[in-house]
């Protein structure tokens, strides 16, 4: 199937690494020309270098910013750079489990400013010249955990659930336009933070790290029908198709490639 995504722009937050990285490159295979983000210049070029790699023969462009997209300031650094895309993907996201009781202030409004806010302040700079277009893609990577709100890590459930919220309520307001809105809920899935995270559990039991992951999704992720962790490839594939213009009919959409892990089938 070819997707459509020639001569698009795309810029995908928090891309150096992980899903966003991933997507990026899915996006750049298909023809896009994609922005990548991440918050030092360094990363972001071997981010850039990494992507053109790939080898992505459709005709799309790399190229990347340097901008830290937690704050109000990096967002307009970045968009002053960067007027007009067609196709947003809000993956920046942070986690940290710590017992509720522990969470400062601080921490919630830090993860409200980053996994949210950050979205939401490029959404509403972007829109209006999706609007114009009558064309455009807005995807904010939520997650599982925005369903299932983790006891070891309640801030970042709560930013997850308020994305899907996000992504929904902005939907409703490009009702009848050729702009879509969803937001994409990975489930648990190996990025380099969470590889790093097994492989340092592994190392600590002095077991193998297929013995660190069975046991992960015996006791913290029982309702997994996949019973490992997904690639990141795995997620950017529905991330790229939702991006494109053959996923016009899915709108306001939560989009699950959670491997299984939400019972739910709503
Ligand atoms: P990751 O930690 O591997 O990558 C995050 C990227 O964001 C990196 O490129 C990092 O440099 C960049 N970044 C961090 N802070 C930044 C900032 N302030 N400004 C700009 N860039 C910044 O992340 P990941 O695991 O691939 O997760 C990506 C998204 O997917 C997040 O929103 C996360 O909540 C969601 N998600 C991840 C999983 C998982 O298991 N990995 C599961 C569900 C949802």
């Amino acid at each position: 199937m070819d997707l459509q995504l020639r001569g698009k722009k795309a810029l995908v937050t928090g891309s150096t690494a992980g899903i966003g990285l991933a997507a990026a490159i899915g996006l750049y295979q298909e023809g896009a020309s994609v922005v990548v983000n991440g918050r030092t210049r360094d990363r972001v070029d071997q981010a850039v270098g990494r992507i053109r790699g790939t080898g992505g023969d459709l005709g799309g462009q790399v190229s990347g910013i340097a901008a830290d997209l937690s704050t109000a300031e990096g967002v307009a650094q970045l968009v002053q750079q960067l007027p007009e895309v067609d196709i947003l993907v809000n993956n920046l996201g942070i986690f940290e489990p710590k017992p509720f009781e522990e969470i400062p202030d601080e921490d919630w409004l830090r993860f409200f400013e980053t996994n949210v806010l950050s979205g939401v302040r490029l959404t509403r700079q972007y829109l209006p010249a999706m609007r114009r277009k009558d064309w455009g893609r807005v995807v904010f990577i939520s997650s599982e955990s925005g369903l299932q709100i983790p006891a070891e890590m309640i801030h970042y459930g709560m930013t997850k659930t308020a994305q899907i919220a996000v992504a929904r309520g902005i939907a409703e307001t490009v009702a009848g336009t050729g702009i879509t809105v969803n937001a994409v809920l990975p489930g648990p899935t190996e990025s380099e933070g969470v590889d790093q995270f097994v492989a340092d559990l592994a190392r600590q039991q002095g077991v193998e790290r297929s013995v660190v992951e069975a046991e992960f999704f015996r006791t913290a992720r029982p309702s997994s029908l996949l019973k490992r962790f997904a690639t990141v490839e795995e997620v950017a594939n529905m991330i790229v198709y939702i991006c494109s213009p053959r996923a016009s009919a899915t709108n306001g959409a939560a989009l699950r490639v959670d491997g299984g892990v939400v019972r739910a089938i709503g």
